[in-house]
């Protein structure tokens, strides 16, 4: 959460994001990159001067829409200000407590982004420092519009449970096919190592650490397991320990949930079907991006294809 400048600092209650806007970093990657075989070098002066037409066009949405926001009747939703839900009303406007929440700048597909410019993702350390750079420069950005609007802007890792699939389609019609950023249905989550990267928990959080402290308006880090885990508590919480010790704000781990709807097993169940009763009556619990869903076949066709693709980081 982006620190308030009107007076309610670091707190978390009763405020949140007012309403986000999501840049599309694989676009402006694919406009200046070398994946389209246009060019040897990416041309990162058309990049940055992409990104900064966007940031501006950012900011504008941002800052037209909080208005919109504000100017509505705050009777159209009492739920909202009333038992201090959302903190600071004055009992007259909805910018009384808006002004609290935070601008947040949100992106998606920085893996995609860097395949689009070099050739490969921020795996690599030389495409991880430009990476870092386009957030750094982003982070930056925020803070000069929360100068300039008297509001808090923030970077947000937008969780994109929807738009991984529809941006990653536009893509698609615009570019047709590209290796590595269009050729599934999805994009990868916000700055997150690509879930089918064979890398261990703790080159994962190693990556992606340096990045979620920029991320002041939301940010997840995750790792993938078998459910074998459930076994092995001290590996559970060497990998927690390590997450806390790099400054991870808020760390998940995922596993396989498998619940058979017949006999009630619990574990990871293979698609042949429940090893104990031979139902395929199965339940899998898995996690979008933040949240959990009851079921895999709830998620859309793009998370659908990203949990198929997901490396489970036991090595
Ligand atoms: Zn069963």
């Amino acid at each position: 959460m982006s620190f308030d400048r009107h007076g309610f600092g670091y707190s978390k209650v009763g405020r949140g994001n007012v309403s986000p806007v999501t840049i599309n970093l694989p676009k402006i990657g694919i406009r200046h990159g070398i994946c389209l075989g246009e060019r040897d070098k990416a041309d990162l002066d058309g990049f940055w001067r992409e990104l900064d037409e966007i940031l501006k066009l950012t900011e504008k949405a941002l800052v037209e829409r909080y208005a919109y926001i504000c100017s509505q009747n705050p009777k159209a939703a009492p739920f909202m200000y009333i038992n201090h839900t959302m903190r600071g009303f004055n009992n007259k406007n909805i910018s009384s407590v808006m002004k609290h929440g935070s601008q947040a700048i949100g992106l998606i597909g920085v893996a995609e982004m860097c395949e689009a410019l070099f050739g490969k993702n921020h795996v690599d350390m030389s495409a991880r420092n430009f990476a870092l750079q386009v957030i750094e420069h982003i982070s930056d950005f925020a803070k000069e519009a929360s100068e300039r609007n008297d509001l808090n802007f923030g970077v947000y890792f937008t969780p994109a449970e929807g738009c991984c699939y529809t941006i990653c389609k536009k893509l698609k019609d615009e570019f047709g096919i590209i290796s590595n950023i269009t050729d599934k249905e999805f994009l990868t989550n916000s700055i997150h190592v690509p879930v089918w990267e064979e890398v261990t928990p703790f080159e994962k959080i190693d990556i992606e650490a340096p990045f979620c402290k920029l991320g002041t308006s939301g940010c997840i880090t995750y790792v993938e397991f078998d459910s074998k885990i459930i076994n092995n508590l001290d590996a559970v919480e060497t990998v927690i320990n390590y997450a806390m010790d790099n400054n991870i704000p808020y760390f998940a781990i995922n596993f396989p949930l498998d619940t058979c709807c017949d006999c009630h097993y619990q574990g990871d169940i293979p698609s042949e079907g429940c090893p104990v009763c031979n139902s395929k009556n199965i339940e899998r619990l898995a996690r979008v991006t933040g949240y959990l869903t009851s079921d895999v076949s709830h998620f859309n066709q793009g998370k659908q294809d990203e949990v198929k693709r997901r490396f489970k980081h036991m090595k």
